[in-house]
């Protein structure tokens, strides 16, 4: 099999080769049909993340170890099973086309066992601390982190895995989310994704702010009510008076998560409003805190979604369609020209590289 491998943390990524793997136990072996260029790529590619005021989050700290194969949005075909994958009735066999979840936990952790893999403390994610889909075939644990995608085509379905059940299970925090205006701060691959499934989840209108005027076009033909320059001197004023009675948003998605988007999202609260922040861009944000029970704020994180998340998501899908979100295809052999595009700022929507073709 081939792959592109982080071997050095801020170089470009490395094709190696090596033995395509025999699954053992309840291992399912997929050829990649097609993989998921995300931004959260270029940050495993650094090995860290910013954690403002010049200090770094280092991955391999957090128990990423290199090489490792990038790629976590992935969709492949059964080509081998485990022989307990095989004995177990856990329908999958060869020649199925399925999503990988990648957001795979330890197993045997309480998270876990509750299905939420995704706040494990010992987290073994396909394309961060396992390898993943930026090669030609990828070993997934067990059949349970596989949902079947039908007739679906395998480069729109892909972002589903992170894009997809990442804005799902940001989206789902919000109480209002039928009833209010939805601010969602960043219109690259996932805020059109979030848009879109906002539209899926019934949300009453979203107002979508971004620094980038080619970006906030997108958003605008995507349905955005309202867009605003993020990068405006006044741009938490031009959010609040586009909510109800001016008075601010009931909930701000920030998949940003700059100092400076965080600082446009908490102002823009109403009172009793939430700020959910999601994006890993980086920095931090100085906040005085009578005004947190005063005006009974809430900060949450949104990490990725649980298995619960995934599987609803597949079925609201399944039910209303696929987020029609930009994607556009590349081959594999191209995974560096592509990231240094995402990493300059140039795609709109998701570029899927595609192994098989
Ligand atoms: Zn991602
Ligand atoms: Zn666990």
């Amino acid at each position: 099999m081939r792959m592109f491998q982080v071997c050095v943390c801020g170089q470009p990524l490395q094709c190696n080769e090596a033995p395509t793997p025999e699954p053992k136990g309840t291992e399912v072996l997929l050829k990649t049909l097609a993989a998921g260029v995300c931004h959260s790529d270029l940050h495993l590619a650094d090995g860290y993340f910013d954690l403002g005021g010049g200090k770094k989050m280092s991955l391999a700290d957090r128990g990423m170890k290199l090489p490792v194969t990038l790629g976590h949005e992935n969709v492949g075909e059964v080509v081998a099973l485990g022989p307990q994958a095989k004995s177990a009735n856990l329908g999958v066999k060869i020649g199925d086309r399925v999503l990988a979840d990648p957001w795979i936990g330890c197993g045997t952790c309480a998270a876990c066992l509750r299905g939420d893999d995704n706040l494990c403390r010992s987290m073994r994610s396909l394309g961060v601390f396992s390898n993943g889909g930026y090669a030609t075939h990828i070993l997934v644990p067990h059949a349970k982190y596989l949902f079947a995608i039908g007739d679906l085509p395998p480069e729109r379905a892909a972002p589903l895995a992170c894009s997809g059940v990442t804005t799902y299970g940001a989206l789902k925090k919000v109480p209002t989310l039928a009833s209010e205006p939805a601010v969602i701060i960043g219109a690259g691959g996932l805020g059109l994704m979030c848009l879109a499934l906002h539209q899926k989840m019934g949300g009453h209108s979203a107002i979508v702010v971004d620094v980038d005027p080619v970006k906030r076009e997108a958003a605008k033909k995507a349905g955005a009510a309202h867009v605003v320059d993020g990068g405006a001197p006044d741009a938490t004023q031009q959010i609040m008076k586009l909510t109800k009675e001016g008075a601010g948003a009931w909930a701000v998605i920030d998949l940003v998560g700059s100092s400076a988007s965080a600082r446009v999202g908490y102002d823009s609260l109403i009172k009793g409003g939430k700020y959910v922040i999601v994006g890993l861009y980086g920095g931090d944000l100085t906040v005085s805190l009578p005004p947190i029970p005063m005006r009974a704020l809430t900060i949450q994180g949104s990490y990725v979604g649980s298995q619960h998340e995934m599987k609803e998501l597949m079925e609201l899908v399944r039910a209303k369609g696929l987020p029609d979100v930009p994607v556009a295809t590349a081959p594999l052999d191209d995974v560096n020209k592509v990231m240094d595009r995402l990493r300059a700022g140039k795609i709109v929507g998701r570029v899927v590289l595609t192994p098989a073709a």
